[in-house]
């Protein structure tokens, strides 16, 4: 059997998250064997996503942490509790015998069908090209030989993995012989999340190039726009309550 491919999703409550996870959905559930683990930023589970997911039509594991208030300011890392309670869960319930591929799949990002069949053959940690992060319209691994040299990036090339969330896959193994790697808030500077991350697991030599050795992008750190709501009605509401 092919090997399942987890995709880890954080996502807080906010007027497009649903069309988010709807937009997401739609090419996770033409991904063979993919597993969903989607980590709501709240105090529960909230039945907007609890809703969505039962109807999705994707394989699922719906968990929740709220990450606290000191760490929502600006420039600090974004969903790293997330991320973390997703690990742990995968520790808890995977074990030796599990064939799986780990990746991080933020929701507002744009994601091909090819991916995922690139990343699926993670046998350590692959990486690949991201487009429009660094400042540039893509990032990418530099290749020679099969192996990775560099980065090409226009945001502190000095970063060991100067590549984004998005830009990485990891054997779910790696993961579980690796019980104690995780993102970290303490002495992360923020850009820093992936490196400090990969590094805890992996070598630059090891890495395993994908997507024609580093040169096609399969994926896109596109960022939605916030939807304009000035007109939103404070009395006259609407006569139902609709989800939107
Ligand atoms: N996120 C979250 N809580 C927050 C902000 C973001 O769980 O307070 C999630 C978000 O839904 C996304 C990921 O963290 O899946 C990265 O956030 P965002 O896309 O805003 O970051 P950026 O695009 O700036 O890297
Ligand atoms: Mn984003």
């Amino acid at each position: 059997a092919l090997p399942v491919i987890y995709a880890i999703t954080p996502t807080y409550t906010r007027p497009v998250q649903k069309a988010e996870l709807t937009r997401l959905a739609h090419v996770f559930r033409q991904v063979p064997r993919l597993h969903w683990i989607v980590v709501e930023d709240s105090t529960t589970r909230t039945e907007l996503v609890a809703r969505f997911l039962v109807r999705c039509g994707v394989q699922y594991t719906h968990l929740h942490v709220l990450t606290p208030r000191r760490f929502k300011r600006t420039g600090m890392p974004r969903a790293t509790e997330q991320r973390n309670v997703a690990l742990a869960w995968l520790r808890q319930h995977r074990g030796r015998r599990d064939a799986g591929v780990v990746f991080f799949a933020d929701d507002d990002n744009t994601y091909s069908l090819e991916l995922f069949e690139e990343m699926r053959s993670t046998r350590g940690v692959s990486v690949w090209p991201v487009g429009f992060v660094g400042g540039r319209a893509y990032e990418r691994p530099l290749v020679s030989g099969g192996k990775v040299v560099g980065w090409y990036t226009g945001w502190r090339p000095d970063r060991p993995f100067a590549t984004d969330m998005a830009g990485f896959a990891v054997n779910l193994q790696v993961i579980l012989v690796n019980p104690r790697a995780q993102f970290k808030r303490r002495g992360s500077q923020p850009g820093m999340q992936e490196s400090d991350f990969l590094k805890q697991i992996t070598k630059v030599t090891e890495l395993e190039p994908k997507a024609k050795n580093c040169t096609r992008v399969l994926v896109w750190h596109t960022r939605t726009e916030k939807p304009h709501l000035a007109n939103e009605p404070k009395h006259r509401k609407d006569t139902m309550v609709i989800e939107v």
